[in-house]
């Protein structure tokens, strides 16, 4: 059901989890307005934001959805991951426990989604390698052992962001057809 095929046009439901503070609403933001917030607080009421994404000559409305502060109470409804069909699970490689915390966050994924929903793993924050606590190699080996894509990204300098949301799309695809 989170695909709906009309025409060209392809409606994608895309959820980003992760603990409060990694970075989520931030990812959102470069992805769907080129933005950055410096001193973004929780974000109460903004359900999701939508972004036309091409791939392969295909027109793409990618809707992702922000937790929007529910994360800090573990409180995420049914309802966010409902239709879902890829998920970003996203931790601060600056915090080794939000990194701890990624295995959780695929459970509670799992609950709600079947399994065939396109999984990337989001290690942000990568500009802040001077304090990294989290290794590239960490981060590889879980997203292995889980069977999800991995990438590094940040939200303040723009590396990667894109390419996190087009990867995942490109897997939705291969999971539709
Ligand atoms: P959320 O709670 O997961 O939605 O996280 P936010 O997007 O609100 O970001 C939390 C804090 O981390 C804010 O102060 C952001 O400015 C900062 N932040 C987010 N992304 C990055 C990033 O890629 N690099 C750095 N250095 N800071 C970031
Ligand atoms: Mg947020």
């Amino acid at each position: 059901m989170g695909e709906e095929e009309t025409g060209e046009e392809y409606l994608f439901k895309i959820v980003v989890i992760g603990d409060s503070a990694v970075g989520k609403s931030n990812l959102l933001s470069r992805f769907s307005r080129d933005e950055f917030d410096h001193n973004s607080k929780a974000t109460i009421g903004v359900e999701f934001q939508t972004q036309m994404v091409e791939i392969d000559g295909k027109e793409v409305k990618a809707q992702v959805w922000d937790t929007a502060g529910q994360e800090r109470f573990r409180a995420v409804t049914s309802a966010y991951y409902r239709g879902a069909v890829g998920a970003l699970v996203v931790y601060d490689i600056s915090r080794r426990t939000t990194f701890e915390n990624v295995k959780r966050w695929l459970d509670e994924l799992n609950t709600h989604c079947d399994t065939t929903v396109a999984r990337m793993l989001v290690g942000n924050k990568c500009d802040l390698e001077n304090i990294r606590e989290v290794s590239v190699e960490d981060g590889k080996s879980l997203a292995e052992e889980e069977g999800l894509f991995f990438i590094e990204t940040s939200a303040l300098d723009s590396t990667n962001v894109y390419k996190a949301f087009e990867i995942v799309i490109r897997e939705i695809f291969n999971n539709i057809s």
